[in-house]
């Protein structure tokens, strides 16, 4: 059985079974799936094909008794001479004086070592008597834990296939095999650790990478399916009328991208089951009207409606915004930690009796004394802050809302369908028009001078300027120093009649606001701000955002700074002061000045980054592939995506008994299953 311990192998005993044990390796099966991360390649190729300095594996006759010299207490080399192709090649063995007696002219040797192109010379590491057909030509390279060596992780595992092999079940249904002309699991298995070349290993490969994106989406689209079916009758019925005229009362036109989401949304919200749908879009690009919109009809439909967003200062300027949009056609509230006593008490009374439409609020809303008479629309905004247990129990407060989550940070495609597989998502990838691209420069530290005048210049003209200190990792206080020392910096440089504002984390609620408000009132022209200002924030006069050292921060949140400016009609600067000392610092800065299009944006940041790191280190729930690599093998991904889909909807896991062991392997996953099965 495969589930056995790999105790059960012969040769492995305590010490060796804990130390396999570290590496995640418990059973037979673990072992099978315990893949290679690299292969090293001792297949013989002619001299001209090699590579000089790197490691080749070369086959030919001792032409001379190879001669033996020591030196120093305990060193020796070993020399001889090779007859390879029409060539004379010598090979250089150290510490090896065993081999002087095993090693005679005449004799055919397979040697493997590094290549020296202009000596033909070879340092040899490994070497074999005979000819290279007698060995296996690509060999597989472990990760390792200290105290076990390689040989015997290659043994074991080894082993385990030639004992096993007969046993590993095959889970993908033959059409599926077929049609992907995919190797079968067993034969994959063994080509996976012990090729018999590099087109078998691909294909093994290809197997398994089609395997885990399969399971992966089937799991996926398995939750979605669940989600919309295990709740219905929540229709909920708005008023077309009076939906009309509240957008024909915006001040603006919806943008056809606008138009399109909006659709969607209503489309599921009409809709008897739960609507759990991502709402994606630039900065700027319109997203909080069309949330507007939808809480609105909600409203209509005599439903209440909740707000979620990630910092206060947001929940305030939500709240001011909506209560304009509002006016005189719903009640709206804002709730979040700082609001405290009588008041309190009066919001959530009033919540709980259903005379207030819309609670707008931070993590406030989902605490347990929040409830509402008839929550039937909730809008998660920047999602990714909150974790999957905040967002579902905002969603519990009701029977069965529709919710809406929003995004500011484009999530690349690649990653949307692998991170939100079971959301439905609507992206809005059109900008309200009018709208000029925030100009991107990037400058070295040493022009700070420069910079300022710049900023010096802009405010002459009326306008104001955003300054983003440095960030510091870790540390509160040392960023809030830094935020006072620029901004005493600033003071100084400027003259009195330019006055400068100063926005950290650390500052109470009021003296937030008072800053906010004074900076959107224009009675401040330079607001130095540590990253708080990042979301939301809304001052459409402000046409300069300079971020110093800007190469500590990742590309998306740099693209949620810019975001800052470039809100009004006039042309608005982004000024990267940045002294990156790698490529891909430099790669970064010269990616923020090519392109102002968020999703763009987002791929080359997943390029750079790698998906682990796309979200930052608080991002969970991105899944981990054993083989299979989301950007690189994005085809693939959208081919068991389609198969997947068409399994679900033909419900052939549980009506086709070839998709019997699929099925059973799917529901052993507890984590994800758990919510459909229970
Ligand atoms: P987001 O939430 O995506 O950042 P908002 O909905 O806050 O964007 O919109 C940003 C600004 O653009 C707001 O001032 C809003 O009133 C305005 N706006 C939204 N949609 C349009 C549109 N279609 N045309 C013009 N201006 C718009
Ligand atoms: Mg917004």
């Amino acid at each position: 059985m495969l589930t056995q311990s790999i105790s059960e192998l012969k040769g492995i005993g305590e010490k060796l079974e804990s130390q396999l044990n570290e590496l995640g390796l418990f059973t037979i099966e673990d072992l099978l799936f315990y893949f290679p991360f690299r292969y090293d390649s001792y297949e013989v190729k002619p001299l001209t094909e090699l590579t000089h300095n790197e490691k080749a594996t070369i086959e030919g006759e001792v032409v001379s008794e190879p001669s033996l010299s020591f030196f120093g207490r305990k060193k020796s080399r070993l020399t001889f001479t090779l007859q390879v192709e029409q060539f004379a090649v010598k090979a250089v063995m150290f510490n090896r004086a065993f081999a002087k007696k095993q090693l005679h002219a005449g004799d055919t040797v397979t040697v493997t070592g590094k290549w020296d192109q202009q000596r033909l010379q070879i340092t040899v590491s490994q070497f074999k008597k005979g000819e290279s057909k007698s060995q296996a030509p690509i060999q597989p390279v472990y990760t390792l834990k200290e105290g076990v060596p390689l040989t015997t992780l290659r043994k074991y595992i080894k082993a385990s296939i030639d004992a096993y092999e007969h046993e590993i079940p095959e889970i993908l249904p033959e059409e599926l095999q077929r049609a992907y002309k995919l190797p079968e699991r067993p034969q994959a298995i063994r080509q996976m650790h012990y090729p018999d070349n590099r087109i078998m290993l691909k294909h093994a490969k290809r197997r398994f990478i089609y395997e885990e994106f399969l399971i992966f989406q089937l799991k996926m689209q398995l939750l979605r399916k669940h989600h919309r079916e295990s709740t219905t009758g929540n229709a909920q019925s708005y008023d077309n009328g009076k939906l009309t005229s509240f957008v024909q009362a915006l001040p603006f036109e919806l943008t056809q991208a606008q138009k399109r989401s909006l659709a969607e949304i209503l489309k599921d919200m009409k809709n008897p089951h739960r609507m759990n749908r991502l709402l994606q879009g630039d900065v700027g690009s319109g997203k909080t009207a069309v949330a507007a919109i939808a809480l609105y009809a909600s409203i209509t439909a005599g439903k209440q409606g909740a707000l979620m967003v990630p910092t206060e200062i947001l929940a305030e300027q939500h709240f001011q915004s909506l209560m304009e949009m509002f006016e005189g056609r719903a009640t709206v509230a804002l709730l979040t930690g700082s609001i405290k006593g009588k008041k309190r008490r009066e919001i959530l009374e009033s919540v709980r009796a259903g005379d207030i439409d819309i609670l707008i609020g931070t993590h406030a809303l989902i605490q347990d004394e929040v409830e509402f008479h008839d929550l039937g629309f909730v809008i998660v905004d920047e999602q990714h802050r909150f974790g999957v247990r905040q967002r579902r129990t905002l969603r519990d407060k009701g029977l069965y809302p529709d919710v809406l989550f929003m995004t500011a940070t484009p999530i690349p495609r690649t990653l949307a369908i692998t991170a939100f597989g079971d959301m439905d998502v609507s992206v809005i990838d059109e900008m309200p028009a009018g709208r000029k691209p925030v100009e991107t420069y990037w400058v070295k530290g040493e022009m700070t001078d420069r910079v300022l005048s710049f900023i010096q210049k802009e405010i002459d003209q009326g306008h104001q300027a955003y300054v983003i200190c440095p960030l510091i990792e870790e540390s509160d206080q040392l960023d809030i120093q830094n935020a006072v020392e620029l901004y005493n910096q600033l003071s100084s440089v400027y003259e009195p009649n330019i006055p400068v504002g100063l926005m950290h984390g650390r500052l109470h609620n009021e003296e937030k606001e008072e800053v906010m408000q004074e900076f959107a009132e224009n009675r401040l022209k330079v607001l130095v701000s540590t990253t708080v200002v990042e979301v939301g924030v809304n001052v459409p006069n402000a046409t300069v955002m300079v971020i110093y050292d800007a190469e500590r921060f990742g590309l998306s949140q740099l693209h949620q700074l810019r975001g800052r400016v470039g809100r009004g009609s006039d042309q608005s600067y982004c000024i990267l002061l940045a002294d990156p000392k790698g490529d891909v610092g430099k790669e970064r800065m010269r990616i923020m000045t090519e392109t102002t299009d968020g999703f763009e944006l987002s791929e080359q940041d997943l390029k750079l980054r790698g998906p682990g790191d796309f979200f930052g280190r608080k991002q969970s729930g991105m899944p981990e592939f054993k083989v299979a690599d989301m950007v690189h093998d994005y085809r693939a991904l959208e081919t068991a995506r389609r198969d997947a889909a068409e399994i679900i909807t033909e419900e052939r896991l549980d009506k086709d008994s070839r998709y019997r062991p699929l099925r059973d392997l799917i529901y052993q996953d507890k984590q994800i299953m758990g919510e459909v099965l229970d």
